[in-house]
């Protein structure tokens, strides 16, 4: 069976080590060696002043928004994972969609400021597949309006944007190191902000706002992660150059096929200037029926891509339908994406792009 994809696991003799340091220490949890030590790592890797480790991607989405106080309405995309807007509902506040655009398939930076009200306190957008989003522009627009800018960069690990990390652009960027993502610790997720006095809401705030054990800055959460999910981290990350070579490589090697096959897909663009991270491997079929046809044909054979992101989150049973997002929703319903991970090897990939070529001929 091939799926979209395979959770990354280190040799099991390295992770066994860490559980004896564990072990002899008897430290589990509550910001300890381990969490230290890779949040020192990532920081220096990510080139990121600030950064915690904590426990989802979902949740540094919550304590991103809570922490910059964000009320009223939030201009967002429909096309990303479900947690970005519903992490918006969650905390109390309005999701405003703006459409894509059809090339990054990022939030389409024109179309913002007609979205903004009164109302409006921030821009939360995702750096879709790691694809950056035009982040001058809405640093621009975000300045002229006195808006906060999240980034949901859960997919957006190691992508630099001219020349630095793109987890430096905007108020707060959010990660996910989620067992399916290209950097994995089993479950969780990370905040990185280069303000200072946001670093220190960030951090009590995911600590139950404990100053010292009898004293508290203010209204906290629990936000931790253990030494156990910070022990994977540091296994995997002596592989993370491997990781990103390979999925590099397998990625051309889709694009290669593809080219000698003439095929009738479409691949999104990225802009000038990125080091990608080759998060995800979407492509884009012509008719929402072709798509529907290869993924039964796929699935015949075992082989399981997913409709990351399906369907346009302005569709969700929980929100009052208030824009048309033309663009959203004819991408989501288009758009499958094929296995790509660590181990795969390029005979699957030769055989999904086959059947792909032979079911678009018709
Ligand atoms: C995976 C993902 C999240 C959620 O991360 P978790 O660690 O699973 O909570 C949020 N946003 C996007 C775009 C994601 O892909």
């Amino acid at each position: 069976m091939i799926n979209v994809t395979k959770a990354f696991l280190p040799p099991f003799e390295d992770y066994v080590k860490y559980l004896e340091g564990i072990w002899s220490r008897c430290h589990l949890t509550n910001h300890g060696p381990l969490v230290n030590e890779l949040e020192e790592g990532l920081k220096s890797y990510l080139g990121v002043n600030h950064f915690f480790f904590i426990n989802n991607g979902t949740f540094a989405l919550q304590l991103a928004i809570k922490a910059l106080e964000l009320e009223g309405e939030i201009i967002t995309t429909p096309f990303s994972y479900v947690a970005t807007t519903s992490s918006i509902v969650w905390e109390n506040a309005q999701p405003v969609f703006v459409d894509i655009n059809p090339q990054s398939l990022t939030i389409d930076a024109d179309r913002i400021e007609a979205a903004i009200t009164k109302r409006t306190s921030a821009i939360l957008a995702t750096h879709v597949y790691g694809i950056p989003c035009e982040v001058e522009k809405i640093q621009a627009i975000a300045e002229k309006y006195n808006l906060k800018v999240i980034y949901d960069a859960a997919h957006a690990f190691a992508v630099k944007y001219k020349g630095q990390s793109i987890l430096n652009y905007g108020d707060v960027s959010t990660l996910s190191f989620h067992a399916t993502k290209l950097f994995h610790t089993v479950e969780g997720g990370g905040v990185v902000t280069n303000s200072a006095e946001l670093m220190h809401r960030l951090s009590y705030m995911r600590n139950f706002g404990h100053k010292g054990q009898e004293e508290f800055w203010g209204l906290g959460v629990n936000g931790k992660n253990s030494e156990f999910h910070a022990a994977m981290g540091l296994c995997i990350f002596p592989h993370i150059g491997d990781i990103l070579a390979q999925r590099k490589e397998l990625s051309e090697t889709y694009d290669s096929i593809f080219r000698t096959l003439d095929a009738r897909i479409t691949r999104p663009a990225l802009p000038p200037d990125t080091e990608y991270n080759y998060a995800y491997y979407p492509v884009i079929f012509e008719n929402e029926k072709q798509l529907l046809t290869v993924r039964d044909v796929l699935n015949a054979t075992y082989i399981y891509p997913r409709r990351y992101f399906y369907p346009s989150l302005d569709t969700l049973p929980y929100l009052k339908k208030e824009t048309v997002l033309p663009v959203s929703n004819s991408i989501a319903a288009r758009v499958l994406c094929l296995p790509l991970y660590h181990g795969l090897t390029k005979d699957v990939i030769r055989r999904i792009c086959n059947i792909i070529g032979e079911v678009l001929k018709y």
